[in-house]
C-alpha cells in the first residue's frame, strides 16, 4: 500500500519536522544545540545538563571515553530521531539526512556488542547487570525503539544494515529469556518490544518475532515478584547495584498475569503500548481470547479514563491512570506519548473489528493531544497536555510543576517530541484499513496513492474540505474487480449526503456509509459540521456545569489573549458560532465566538476572603463578555497565559 499524504493541514506538521525539528534534534542528540533542557517535573534527579545521546554510543563503540550520561533509555532518543528521519526522508528524500541517517546507523553498528547486545549504559557503566534489573533498565524498551528504526530505515531507503542489527539483538534476546534454567523468566519492565517484534515479524515475515513477543506478552504479571526476586538475586551474588526499592508493579502492568487484567492501571504508556500488541497478535493468530482482553482495557479507557482532547493519564504521580471518572483537568499528566499509544492501540483494535469508535478515537487524538504537543515553531514541546492552566498555578504550586504554561524548548526525557515526529511522518498508515473486497476509509485527510483491497490494487484519491462544511471527495481508478468502499459518517457530521454516481439515501452502517463500486468513478460525501457543546458524565466531578466545545474532530479552548485572564469568572450563555480566522502566528484556523458571561467582583468583597450570602453581599453581577475560542491544539504559541477547554454554562438553549 502506498498512500501518500497529500493533506495542507498536516503537510504543514511535516515540514516542521522535516526542516526543523529533525536538524534540531540532530543538534541536540550531538550537545550542539545552544537550548535550555526542561525538566518536566521539580525532581533533582532528572538528567538536564545535555542530551549526550550519541556520545553514549561513541563510548560504547570505543571511539570515545567517558562515563555514560543520561537515563538509562538515552538510546532510545537516537533510535525515535532515526525513526523519524527515515520516514521523512521517505516523504522527500534529500542526500544530506540520508547521509546523517547513515551516519548514526555506523555509529549503532560499532556500538553493539558481538553477541548482539546493545544498551549504552550497560555496556559503559555495568555489564554485570546486564538483563537483570528489567524493572527500570529499559533495556528491551530501546530495542523496541531499535527495531522500529530498523524497520522505518529498511522502507525508506531499502538498506537492511539495521534489520540486520535488530536480528542480532534478537537472538541475543532469544538466547537470554525464556522459562528454561539460567535464562530470565520475565519482561522488561517499559513495553516496547512486544510491539516492535510485531513490525519486524511484518518486514521479514518470521513468525518467531511474533511468538516472542507474544511470550513478552503472556509472561508478564505470572510471578508479580519477578522484579523484586531479581534484585535480590543481584544482592545474594554480591553484585553492585545500588539501592533496592520498592516496586509498584500495577505500574508496569506486571500486577496479575494479562488475561486476569480487568482496568487500565499503573503508566499510561506502558498499558497503551501493551495493549496495542495484545491487538496486533490477536489479528495475526485470530486470538479471540487475547482480542477480548484488549476490548476490556478500552472499554474501561474510552468509557471512564479518557479526556476529551484524546489524552489519557490523570495523575503525575506514576504518570499514571487512577480511578474511573477521575479526570482533573489541570493536575492531569496526559503525556503526548500516551496517546501516541492510544492511536497505536485503535489502530491494531481495527485490524480486528471495523468499529468506528476506534477510528473516531485515533482522530480524537492526533487533532487534539498529539499535535498539541508541538509548538507551531517545530521547535518546542509539551510533554504534558493540560485541559486548564494558570501558569502563576504552574510556577508556584510544586503540585502543578509539571504542567507547563509554554512548551518547553527541550526535557531531560525527551521521548514526547521524537514520538511526536515519527507518528506524524508516518500518518498515511492510519487513513484506511482493508478488508476482502473492502475498503474502510477512517481519516478524513488528503490522500493519493495506490491501495491494495482484495486481491487488486486500486488508485486512491481522497481530498477534504471541513472549513464551511465537510466535504470528502473520493476518486478511484484502476478498478477490475467489484468494491465496496466504506466511508465515516462521523459522529461529529450531520446531514449527510452523496453526490456524483452513488447519489442516495445515506444509510448509516455503524458509523460508515457502504458504497459497491464496479467501476472507475468519483463521488462526494457532503454533511454538516455543527458547533457541538459536550457535556461529561455526571460522575466526572471537575466538570459539572460545565461543556466543552468542539466542531469538526477539534476541540476548543479559551485562551487568555483573546478573553482576559481569571477565565474561570467566564461562563457560556449562548451556543458559539462559526467565525473564519487568520491570525498571523496561528495561520488559518476556525475560530469560533460566543456570548457569554464575567462575574464582576465588586466593592463588597473589600479585603474579605469570604462573606455569608444574604448578609452583606449582594447576589453576583456579571458583565456581558465576547467569548473566543481557537482550536485546543494551537494553544501557547502567542503569549503566555491561562487556558481552558472546559467552562461553565448558563441558560443555554442546547
Ligand atoms: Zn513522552
Amino acid at each position: 500500500m502506498t498512500i501518500v499524504l497529500k493533506d495542507a493541514f498536516w503537510n504543514r506538521y511535516t515540514e516542521l519536522i522535516r526542516n526543523e525539528m529533525i536538524p534540531y534534534q540532530w543538534d541536540v542528540l550531538h550537545d550542539q544545540a545552544d537550548i535550555f533542557i526542561d525538566k518536566e517535573r521539580d525532581d533533582a534527579a532528572i538528567p538536564s545538563e545535555k542530551s549526550h545521546a550519541i556520545e553514549n554510543f561513541n563510548i560504547a563503540a570505543g571511539n570515545k571515553e567517558g562515563n555514560h550520561y543520561g537515563w538509562l533509555f538515552q538510546d532510545s532518543d537516537v533510535y525515535k530521531w532515526l525513526e523519524s528521519a527515515a520516514n521523512s526522508y521517505a516523504l522527500h528524500p534529500d542526500d544530506k539526512l540520508l547521509s546523517m541517517i547513515d551516519e548514526v546507523v555506523s555509529l549503532i553498528e560499532d556500538a553493539q556488542e558481538e553477541d548482539g547486545y546493545l544498551s549504552t549504559y550497560y555496556q559503559i557503566e555495568a555489564p554485570e547487570l546486564r538483563f537483570r534489573r528489567l524493572f527500570e533498565s529499559h533495556e528491551l524498551y530501546c530495542a523496541g525503539h531499535l527495531i522500529e528504526a530498523a524497520v522505518a530505515h529498511y522502507k525508506a531507503t531499502g538498506s537492511k544494515r539495521l534489520i540486520k542489527v535488530s536480528e542480532k539483538f534478537v537472538e541475543c534476546i532469544q538466547a537470554s529469556f525464556g522459562p528454561e534454567k539460567g535464562k530470565v523468566n520475565g519482561a522488561d519492565g517499559h513495553q516496547e518490544i512486544e510491539l516492535a517484534l510485531i513490525k519486524l515479524y511484518e518486514v521479514t515475515g518470521n513468525t518467531d518475532y511474533v511468538d516472542l513477543s507474544k511470550w513478552f506478552l503472556e509472561i508478564r504479571g505470572t510471578d508479580p515478584h519477578f522484579y523484586s526476586k531479581q534484585l535480590e538475586e543481584n544482592k545474594d551474588r554480591g553484585l553492585n547495584q545500588g539501592h533496592i526499592p520498592h516496586i509498584n508493579t500495577a505500574y508496569h502492568q506486571a500486577h496479575k498475569p494479562i488475561y486476569e487484567q480487568e482496568e487500565a492501571v499503573g503508566h499510561a504508556v506502558r498499558l497503551v503500548y501493551i495493549a496495542a500488541t495484545m491487538a496486533e497478535v490477536a489479528a495475526i493468530h485470530q486470538d479471540e481470547k487475547l482480542f477480548k482482553t484488549a476490548q476490556r482495557l478500552w472499554e474501561n479507557i474510552i468509557t471512564k479514563r479518557f479526556y476529551i482532547t484524546g489524552a489519557i493519564g490523570s495523575t503525575v504521580h506514576g504518570e499514571a491512570f487512577t480511578f474511573d471518572y477521575d479526570l482533573p483537568n489541570d493536575t492531569m499528566y496526559c503525556e503526548t506519548c500516551a496517546s501516541i499509544g492510544l492511536l497505536f492501540f485503535a489502530q491494531a483494535m481495527l485490524k480486528n473489528k471495523i468499529d468506528v469508535e476506534y477510528a473516531e478515537v485515533m482522530e480524537r487524538t492526533l487533532y487534539n493531544t498529539i499535535i498539541s504537543g508541538m509548538a507551531l515553531d517545530g521547535k518546542h514541546f509539551f510533554y504534558v497536555n493540560p485541559l486548564e492552566v494558570n501558569p502563576l498555578a504552574s510556577s508556584s504550586d510544586p503540585g502543578k510543576s509539571h504542567v507547563k504554561a509554554t512548551r518547553p524548548s527541550w526535557f531531560g526525557c525527551a521521548c514526547c517530541p521524537p514520538n511526536i515526529a515519527r507518528t506524524l511522518t508516518s500518518l498515511n498508515k492510519y487513513v484506511s484499513t482493508s478488508y476482502e473486497n473492502n475498503l474502510y476509509l477512517h481519516l478524513f485527510m488528503d490522500v493519493e496513492g495506490t491501495v491494495k483491497v482484495g486481491g487488486q490494487s486500486i488508485d486512491l484519491s481522497q481530498k477534504v474540505n471541513m472549513k464551511e462544511q465537510g466535504v470528502v471527495e473520493i476518486t478511484i481508478k484502476n478498478v477490475k474487480e467489484p468494491l465496496t468502499i466504506y466511508l465515516r459518517l462521523p459522529s461529529w457530521g450531520d446531514n449527510f449526503h452523496i453526490t456524483g454516481k452513488y447519489s442516495g439515501p445515506v444509510i448509516n452502517e455503524n458509523g460508515y456509509v457502504s458504497i459497491e463500486v464496479t467501476e472507475d468513478t468519483q463521488f462526494r460525501l457532503t454533511f454538516d459540521m455543527p458547533v457541538l457543546m459536550h457535556q461529561a458524565h455526571p460522575l466526572v466531578r471537575d466538570n459539572r456545569g460545565k461543556v466543552a466545545i468542539q466542531r469538526g474532530p477539534f476541540v476548543y479552548c479559551l485562551e487568555e489573549e483573546d478573553n482576559g485572564e481569571d477565565l474561570h469568572l467566564l461562563s457560556l450563555t449562548e451556543r458559539p458560532v462559526v467565525t473564519e480566522m487568520s491570525d498571523h502566528s496561528l495561520g488559518d484556523y476556525v475560530g469560533l465566538k460566543a456570548k457569554g458571561k464575567r462575574a464582576i467582583i465588586d466593592d463588597s468583597w473589600n479585603n474579605q476572603l469570604y462573606q455569608a450570602l444574604g448578609k452583606e453581599s449582594k447576589e453576583e453581577t456579571f458583565e456581558e463578555v465576547d467569548l473566543n475560542f481557537i482550536p485546543y491544539h494551537l494553544w501557547a504559541n502567542r503569549s503566555k497565559g491561562e487556558m481552558m477547554v472546559w467552562l461553565k454554562t448558563d441558560n443555554i438553549e442546547y
